[in-house]
């Protein structure tokens, strides 16, 4: 996934191979297997494996049908997709029976660890009345339109009004989220009830707790990491944008509101350099100077709930894109991001469909990891050199842009630490959910937040359909710093080069998600996930 953060046109080439469940499931048998011996178990295993990737490449026609604006939704889009979804948790209930009957040593260790991983994940993320929720808060967000004085925005001027110099526009943009918040909060809260009540009767003492380990983090990791973060870049966030700015309580007097804004004014870059038409080409030619040729995916440019989705829909030959139109810089960093994701899927070599990094269940791929890799490519846009050669700015403009991605981190960072707080509270504990997000924002967002700030937490196509996500992006940016350093060890000025992006495909992705996301760090960069190399990034002015 990825996939979402930044936000029409279509450049698809592809509508011919769309069609949703050309090929539907047979039902898969129920109750216990029959096999008898060891041989038997692993035959049969085998079996599930192929079966889960057929179910994988439906659910991404599907996906990438519904997100391309090419589905109709109706009652019988529904069904299909219902009886998928009980297709692909057949597979894996059967699956665990398998291993707890014949023990988890009939196949290898990560196997295991993924058959596993995934049933439970589809036990928290599998519950019917859950997912019907989430569908409906999804399309609630879908069809929702920012409306100001009767005209509809579009997400490039709701984004050029967050940036606006008329603080009352700014805090327009507010008022604009609360109303998409007030339409969604209904199903939202019945949701997060509904995933703390299903937490409840698997036995887990929080969802949430239970969410992260199946996508691959412990808690105590994911604490650390959230702590250093919040206590490395605290200075810099100050100082920086407090510099001139009155002070309430030590804080810069800033509103959540004003962020963008602020950022724009301290950081001002050459936007009319971002031409949204240069975009893709500017993407491209990028990824050829890695070696990769990613012309041939369909990409189709669209208004959705997302800033960006790639679909894998067969790994490693058929991957497409569905995109959000954005403006500028936004626009060229959402596109290298994306494409991150499609070098993954298009460069992955194994054979073993559980290892292939389909991202529909839960556990079967590291979102932490996932994201990294898009970011590895889509931060190259903080390198200057890597500006002037691309998207031929001049060396001061370069450095400006620079400087303005540093800044939108320092932000960004404190954005994702107010977004994990939020969600692991509301699902660890029962409460007044605006209260709580409100006050995970007084916490950790760096601004102040007033009496009268409307709620917004319901407004995110996240929290519905990716529940215990957000902290993967946090991660992904640590990662890509990490690896960002090793390539520049290894290949000094020849970081984007053919040879930089054989090594990436080869040691990050070749193998998909045979190996952890530590045990592939500390292959390439010689350690574990570590915030090091980012807070050293951001520290340094
Ligand atoms: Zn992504």
């Amino acid at each position: 996934m990825h996939r979402r953060e930044l936000i029409a046109a279509l450049l698809t080439g592809l509508a011919s191979a769309c069609a949703p469940n050309a090929d539907p499931v047979a039902p898969a048998p129920r109750g216990t297997p029959r096999v008898k011996s060891r041989g038997e178990a692993r035959a049969r295993l085998a079996e599930l494996a192929a079966r889960y990737e057929q179910t994988m490449r439906e659910h991404g026609a599907y996906e990438w049908a519904r997100y391309a604006g090419k589905l109709d939704e109706g009652a019988e889009a529904k069904r299909k997709m219902a009886a998928l979804r009980a297709a692909e948790r057949d597979v894996f209930v059967e699956a665990r029976g398998i291993l707890r009957r014949f023990g988890e040593a009939i196949v290898s260790p990560r196997r295991a660890d993924m058959w596993m991983r995934g049933a439970f994940g589809l036990d928290l993320l599998g519950d019917p009345r859950a997912s019907e929720l989430a569908d409906e808060l999804e399309a609630v967000i879908n069809s929702h339109r920012y409306e100001l004085d009767g005209r509809v925005l579009t997400s490039a001027e709701i984004l050029d009004m967050r940036r606006s110099d008329d603080p009352r526009v700014r805090r327009r943009t507010r008022q604009l989220d609360h109303q998409l918040h007030l339409k969604c909060v209904p199903i939202a809260t019945e949701l997060v009830a509904r995933r703390r009540a299903l937490a409840r009767e698997l036995g887990k003492p929080s969802y949430w707790a239970a969410l992260l380990e199946v996508r691959g983090v412990k808690v105590a990791t994911l604490e650390r990491h959230f702590n250093a973060l919040d206590r490395g870049t605290r200075r810099p966030f100050f100082q920086t944008l407090a510099a001139g700015r009155a002070r309430a309580f030590g804080r810069p007097l800033l509103f959540p509101w004003d962020l963008d804004h602020r950022v724009k004014e301290l950081a001002p870059i050459p936007e009319a350099r971002f031409a949204a038409e240069a975009a893709l080409p500017t993407a491209y030619r990028l990824y050829r100077a890695f070696g990769a040729d990613l012309e041939n995916l369909g990409v189709t440019i669209r208004d959705f709930a997302f800033g960006g989705q790639t679909i894998a829909v067969q790994v490693p030959d058929d991957v497409r894109l569905v995109v959000r139109p954005l403006s500028g810089l936004k626009f060229y960093a959402l596109l290298i991001h994306e494409l991150g994701h499609a070098f993954a899927a298009t460069r992955t070599r194994t054979n073993e469909p559980l290892y292939k990094a389909y991202e529909w269940i839960p556990g079967l791929v590291d979102p932490a990891f996932a994201e990294g890799v898009a970011e590895t490519f889509s931060r190259m846009l903080d390198v200057p050199a890597v500006l002037t050669r691309f998207v031929g700015l001049s060396a001061d403009d370069a450095a400006a842009v620079a400087r303005r991605r540093k800044l939108e981190t320092l932000v960004g960072i404190r954005r994702s630490l107010v977004a994990i707080s939020f969600e692991r509270s509301s699902l660890e504990r029962d409460g007044n959910l605006d209260q709580i997000a409100l006050d995970a924002e007084r916490r950790f967002s760096g601004t102040i937040v007033p009496r009268d700030a409307e709620p917004v937490w319901a407004a995110s196509a996240m929290l519905a359909t990716y529940p215990v996500y957000v902290q993967s992006y946090m991660l992904a940016a640590m990662m890509a710093l990490q690896v960002r350093a090793a390539l520049s060890a290894r290949f000094g000025t020849e970081s984007v080069s053919e040879k930089a992006g054989a090594w990436l495909a080869e040691r990050l992705v070749s193998d998909g998600a045979r190996w952890t996301l530590d045990e592939k760090l500390v292959a390439t960069t010689g350690s574990v996930l570590d915030s090091s190399e980012l807070l050293r990034y951001l520290i340094t002015p």
